[in-house]
């Protein structure tokens, strides 16, 4: 019975529990107040949890304590005086009556002390099991605490680790929000680009828009003038067959004119071509060479030549020498040594054009060596375009007029062939390779059975359709003369050369076609021999040269003769040159003989003779010419 036995210690240890547990909060705030207390070792040990109800007990406790002494309960009786307000009196040794009514007292006052120990005792047992009571719940109230503080706890781990979890979230989120944002702030940036895109498309789709408007407009305004234009070209059309017709019609009216016109010219005509004095040539003595004006004046251009010679072996009866005889002779056309090459293509430009038109055209260059057949006929030394001859510009000529006819519905093609007669046998000048400048033989053989037309065996016949090709042409038969020349000299003036191109024109649309040879022809020096001469052994081959020359050339002359006497048989197979010009020559054909001659004095026999050759030439008409026509 220790809590009997030592009230005053409990109640001290009680007031001590009371105080501590009055200084106790309420349950939360409390649990930090013992966490604290825990931690001190000194501490007596006071239950972990307190509750409002042990603290009421405990504040019911104090209320009935008294203080100490004076605790007995104020009760009237024999005591009273002694336990009252005053302080017993010792009794004198003797009076045991009185020590023993005061022991008695004091007894009885002991007992009731006693008793309302016990009945406090039992308060206090009663408020022990109570509080017991109190703290067994308490504890068990401590314990669910202590569990859900452990779940807190797991729950403040498992928060703190949330917590952690979150924040390393949080930070990949602002992290991706930076990136967001960054992503954000390129797409506002593309955003205001394609903003201003849009703004720019736009205004050049409204620009568009207006535009195709306006297109709009024009085409409608285009398609009206279409349809008025079409409607205009359908008349233009008929109105260009018309033409076409029209033209036509003048384009063959034309050539009957010109044809015409030539023929009044003559088929046959004779030009003389007199070359100027050469440096280190004698000048020849004044009037020896005059050139008389035509009816017309100075103005009209010139046609006579007279030639003055004085004959030595003619002499007066007084033995003074007989003074010069005067030739006169009247040809077509005469050019003075100062004629340009120009002025002379110009005479002949139109008879050209005639080849173009169906007429086979015929230009001969007649003289004795060096007086400028080659000159008039392929031009002077060193390619200068002033002293180009007949050839380059005759056909420079006919290309061009055969592309002016191109746009009446006109197709030309040229094809040339270039051979030198020499002694009575052909060589090409054309030849190339191996054949280059010896010119396999060459026959003159007809095309065909049956045929009219003629071909060269062996030579080369080359199209040409431009001035190059020309040039390169003229440019290798000089080669191949060349390479000639020095196995036999001066061979080229003792030669005949034959320029030919055979053109042929088709008017597909009209199923016309017409074609004519052109023919070019650079005689062989005219001289003769000297009759006084004696002959040694290359004087006799040079005679035999001189007479198939001079063989050739009386043919030429008694076929142009035969022609123009119309006789039944032309002597045309008498030389190889007359037999290959023999269709350049008939009754269609168109002739032009130049007569070159020399300005020197001691040439005037030569010259005489060629004159007197080119007056009879000029005397000779040759029928009415017909085209070729297919
Ligand atoms: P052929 O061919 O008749 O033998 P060429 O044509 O070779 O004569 O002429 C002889 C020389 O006279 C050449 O040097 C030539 O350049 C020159 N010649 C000929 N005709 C003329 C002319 N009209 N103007 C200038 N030089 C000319
Ligand atoms: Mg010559």
């Amino acid at each position: 019975m220790e809590d009997a036995l030592e009230p005053e210690k409990k109640r001290t240890r009680g007031l001590d529990t009371v105080t501590k547990i009055a200084t106790s909060r309420p349950r939360a705030p409390a649990l930090t107040t013992v966490a604290q207390t825990q931690g001190q070792t000194t501490a007596p040990k006071v239950p972990k949890k307190t509750g409002p109800r042990c603290s009421t007990a405990v504040a019911t406790v104090l209320k009935n304590q008294k203080p100490g002494p004076a605790a007995p309960a104020q009760k009237p009786g024999a005591a009273a005086p002694v336990l009252g307000g005053r302080k017993p009196t010792k009794r004198p040794a003797w009076d045991l009556k009185g020590q023993l009514c005061d022991l008695n007292a004091e007894l009885k006052c002991c007992r009731e002390r006693t008793q309302t120990l016990d009945q406090e005792n039992q308060q206090l047992q009663d408020q022990l099991r109570e509080a017991q009571q109190q703290a067994k719940s308490l504890g068990a109230e401590c314990r669910t605490l202590e569990g859900e503080l452990a779940r807190v706890q797991a729950q403040a781990e498992q928060g703190q680790q949330e917590l952690g979890n979150l924040r390393a979230r949080v930070l990949e989120l602002e992290e991706q929000l930076g990136t967001q944002q960054g992503l954000v702030q390129e797409l506002q940036k593309e955003q205001l680009g394609l903003q201003e895109e849009r703004r720019g498309l736009a205004a050049r789709l409204e620009e568009q828009e207006r535009r195709l408007q306006a297109s709009e407009a024009a085409l409608s305004g285009s398609q009206a003038e279409v349809a008025s234009l079409r409607q205009e070209a359908t008349t233009q059309a008929a109105l260009l067959v018309e033409q076409g017709e029209r033209l036509h019609g003048l384009e063959m009216e034309r050539r009957r004119l010109h044809n015409q016109l030539q023929e009044l010219k003559g088929n046959i005509r004779v030009f003389c071509r007199v070359r100027p004095v050469l440096p280190g040539e004698p000048t020849p003595p004044p009037g020896f060479l005059l050139f008389p004006s035509g009816p017309g004046g100075p103005s009209d251009p010139p046609t006579r030549l007279s030639l003055s010679r004085s004959d030595e072996r003619r002499g007066t009866l007084s033995g003074a020498p007989a003074p010069p005889t005067r030739h006169d002779f009247s040809f077509d056309r005469v050019f003075p040594p100062g004629s340009g090459q120009d002025e002379v293509f110009e005479e002949i430009a139109m008879l050209v054009q005639s080849a173009l038109d169906g007429y086979p055209v015929c230009i001969f260059a007649y003289g004795q060596t060096g007086s400028g057949k080659t000159f008039t006929m392929e031009g002077g030394p060193g390619g200068d375009p002033q002293v180009e001859g007949l050839i380059p510009r005759a056909l420079r000529h006919l290309f061009s007029v055969a592309q002016e006819l191109g746009s009446q519905g006109w197709t030309y093609s040229f094809v040339a062939s270039y051979v030198e007669i020499y002694n009575e046998t052909v060589r090409d000048l054309l030849a190339t390779g191996t054949r280059k400048g010896q010119g396999g033989e060459c026959e003159i053989r007809r095309a065909g059975p049956g045929s009219e037309e003629l071909t060269v065996t062996n030579a080369r016949y080359v199209p040409v359709s431009c001035e190059k090709e020309v040039e390169a042409l003229l440019h290798l038969a000089h080669q191949n003369r060349a390479v000639a020349r020095t196995a036999q000299n001066e061979r080229s003036s003792r030669s005949h050369s034959v320029f030919q191109l055979q053109i042929s024109g088709e008017h597909a649309g009209r199923g016309l076609q017409c074609g004519a040879p052109l023919s070019l022809v650079d005689l062989a020096g005219s001289e003769r021999l000297d009759p006084g001469l004696t002959l040694g052994p290359g004087e006799r081959e040079r005679l035999r040269e001189t007479q198939a020359i001079n063989s050739s050339l009386s043919t030429l002359g008694l076929v142009i003769m035969a022609l123009s006497n119309k006789e039944s048989h032309v002597p045309y197979r008498n030389s190889k040159l007359t037999y290959l010009l023999q269709n350049s020559l008939g009754g269609s054909a168109k002739m032009l003989m130049f007569v070159n001659i020399s300005p020197l004095e001691e040439n005037v026999s030569e010259s005489l003779n060629s004159l007197r050759f080119a007056s009879k030439v000029n005397q000779c008409v040759i029928g009415t010419a017909q085209a070729n026509r297919k």
